[in-house]
């Protein structure tokens, strides 16, 4: 008998091949709550990584606000949102959620999420899913994240939508397609503060593409919400954005500190997302603590202490802004608590992550697919825990390190 396909064979030769071009990755494991110091294997680090931005995601309120939901909701849902898993608590959060953004958005209406990646999936397929098969073209930014390049990818198999990828800092390419499309339902998607770069969309620009050529606009607030605006509402405050074309995507587990995510729109198209939406429908509700808990998190955000962790996380990023500079790396301009150092290859990208971690620092080396190829870069990222000193201090072991690497590749 002829064993004509063995899958295990064909992983573990797929792994060594990841391995073999340095692109294999790992899990460490952290004996502490999320927080600005980690423990791992026995060593405390300083961790500049994560994207718990407010620092909220060990805040003592909504440990206690956790708790409190269970012993009032209990730990399970039970049940899809369309059984009988959507409780008082989930209501309560959709309304607050609509809320902060009722400003930036016509009737809007919040739909809760058990993550990013679900409300992402479900906001793109939902809508492409009101054209007629092949009627509907998405103009995709080519730096967005990935659940939004899967929704995408959804949506076109789903509905045979056309495709776009466009460039979002070259806006004359997008109108340039825009102009000469005829489809009847057209959505520009895009990240409203790109994850891997940390710069934010030209959303004014793009609302003003979308309203010119009738199109609708997509924002994926991941790494805005929480931490743009006055309030804390993200990006739309940060812009002081109003349209209808506008579908608001936020996500609950970065500076919220919790867990889950949200499409804010026109109530009408929450209606039909209810409706519709696969990913919505087909899956069992968050547990009801987890959505008490993200209440509790959203009054943090928008009262006084979230105002301090904003403007103290400011002055985190001020200072590195002002005093870190490279001599071969190259710093990516970015004005958020995304802070990107292109290194190039990834074997230097994994050597300058493990002289942070000799160092005592957290900081992983990212590479393709993540970001493109030839681009690893280390992803530094600020919490409102870090203090002044702490930025300080990696500004100089960054550039010891630096210039290690450079006599390294001399000699
Ligand atoms: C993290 C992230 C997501 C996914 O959100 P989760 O709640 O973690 O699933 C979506 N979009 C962007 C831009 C992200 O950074």
């Amino acid at each position: 008998m002829s064993h004509s396909f063995n899958a295990y064979a064909l992983v573990k030769q797929a792994i060594a091949q990841l391995e073999e071009k340095l692109l294999k990755r790992t899990v460490r494991i952290n004996e502490r709550a999320c927080n600005v110091d980690a423990l791992v294997g026995g060593r405390v680090l300083k961790t500049f990584c994560s994207n718990d931005y407010l620092g909220f995601a060990n805040h003592p309120a909504l440990v206690a606000a956790l708790s409190e939901g269970a012993q009032e909701h209990g730990v399970g849902s039970g049940a899809s949102h369309l059984i009988s898993g959507h409780s008082r608590a989930h209501d309560l959060l959709e309304n607050q959620l609509a809320r902060l953004q009722s400003a930036h958005i016509p009737h809007a209406r919040a739909l809760f999420f058990s993550t990013g990646y679900l409300a992402n999936l479900t906001a793109i397929t939902s809508l492409i899913g009101l054209a007629n098969k092949g009627e509907a073209h998405i103009y995709s930014a080519a730096l967005n994240h990935a659940s939004l390049i899967d929704g995408v990818r959804l949506a076109s198999a789903q509905h045979q939508a056309s495709v776009t990828v466009f460039d979002h800092l070259d806006l004359a390419e997008l109108e340039g397609a825009l102009i000469k499309d005829t489809s009847p339902l057209k959505l520009i998607v895009i990240d409203g503060v790109f994850s891997m770069d940390g710069d934010l969309a030209p959303l004014h620009q793009l609302l003003k593409l979308a309203e010119q050529y009738d199109a609708l606009l997509m924002v994926d607030d991941a790494h805005g919400f929480g931490v743009l605006g006055e309030n804390g509402h993200g990006i739309l405050e940060h812009f002081a954005l109003h349209s209808e074309r506008l579908i608001y995507i936020g996500t609950l587990g970065k500076a919220a500190g919790v867990s889950g995510a949200f499409i804010c729109a026109e109530d009408s198209f929450i209606e039909w997302v209810i409706q519709k939406g696969r990913p919505y429908i087909y899956t069992t509700a968050t547990p009801p603590a987890i959505a008490h808990t993200v209440s509790k998190s959203l009054n943090l955000i928008e009262g006084i202490e979230g105002k301090a962790r904003r403007k103290h996380l400011n002055e985190l990023i001020k200072l590195w802004n002002q005093e870190m500079a490279f001599s071969s790396w190259e710093k990516i301009h970015s004005l958020t608590a995304i802070q990107p150092i292109i290194i190039g290859s990834n074997a230097n990208a994994l050597l300058a992550s493990k002289l942070l971690d000799e160092a005592g620092y957290w900081i992983p080396a990212i590479r393709p697919p993540t970001v493109p190829e030839g681009k690893a870069r280390l992803r530094v990222t600020f919490s409102a825990n870090h203090t002044m000193d702490d930025v300080k201090k990696l500004i100089e072991v960054l550039q010891k390190i630096e210039s290690s690497m450079l006599v390294g590749d001399a000699a």
